[in-house]
């Protein structure tokens, strides 16, 4: 159940049976020329309406918002920094922790959201709760390693393919464009260069490393609808079954109070 579909007496009923909440974030970020900034939440709330559907869950409002200043330089790209995911996400769960949610499940579509994501969950478990940070790509790629992608390549634009195909506009992709630092210091990874057989990272703006704005071993052109389709229904199962799983997990000893988010 979407928590804003509620009113306040159906939102009491389920805090009173139920200590379990699930939040979507994602990001407004550049994902090349091709796919729509908003990827990074859209495919997080797709999953949660399944979630909503097989195991009745509370849903949060999505954090669209997230860790996304390495896009700066794209156009539409909104980052609310470190600083800003931390406290949303903080002071959301610290007042659902007041009605009495004690399990935590962010469904999270970007990569640089997981430090806050992270930091906000230990000072939860030093209340007594658990938090998850259920990471759709990286569990598809883990589950096949033929869905495996970067950033804005097949596997993302597969995914919002199957889900929307009019968000994507292959019309205007740009082949991969990786600017090496030097010529002994070449691009190795979106946040690494190579050299002497090993990956050392520099920290360099996403469109420094390639200015088409995607990056990953997995084309886009290889996207397609059925990639898309069988990649979400096997994670959305997986992470179903996660979710359930977590409900019926015990719970940590409180350590304690939680410095406040
Ligand atoms: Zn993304």
């Amino acid at each position: 159940m979407y928590l804003k579909h509620l009113s306040y007496k159906q939102a009491a009923d389920y805090f009173a049976r139920r200590d379990i909440a699930v939040i979507p974030v994602g990001s407004i970020e550049n994902h090349g020329p091709h796919l729509c900034l908003g990827t990074d939440i859209i495919i997080p709330e797709h999953i949660a309406e399944v979630l909503n559907r097989e195991l009745d869950v509370l849903i949060l409002p999505g954090l669209s918002y997230g860790v996304a200043d390495h896009h700066h330089g794209f156009v539409g790209t909104l980052s609310i920094g470190y600083e800003g995911l931390k406290m949303l996400a903080g002071r959301i769960t610290e007042q659902l922790y007041g009605y009495g949610i004690r399990r935590f499940v962010f469904l999270n579509g970007h990569g640089g959201n997981d430090q806050a994501l992270m930091d906000v969950g230990l000072m939860l478990e030093a209340k007594g709760c658990i938090t998850a940070i259920a990471n759709w790509w990286q569990l598809a790629g883990q589950l096949n390693p033929d869905w495996a992608g970067g950033h804005g390549g097949g596997e993302e634009t597969a995914a919002i393919m199957a889900i929307d195909p009019a968000l994507v506009s292959m019309e205007h992709y740009l082949p991969l464009s990786p600017q090496p630092v030097s010529d002994e210091l070449p691009v190795s990874g979106v946040r690494t260069v190579g050299f002497g057989g090993a990956d050392f990272m520099v920290a360099r703006r996403f469109k420094s490393v390639t200015p088409s704005g995607w990056y990953g071993p997995d084309d886009p052109r290889e996207a397609s609808v059925e990639w898309g389709e069988q990649m979400l229904g096997a994670v959305t199962r997986l992470i179903v079954d996660f979710v359930a799983a977590l409900e019926r997990a015990p719970l940590p000893e409180q350590t304690g109070r939680g410095n406040r988010c």
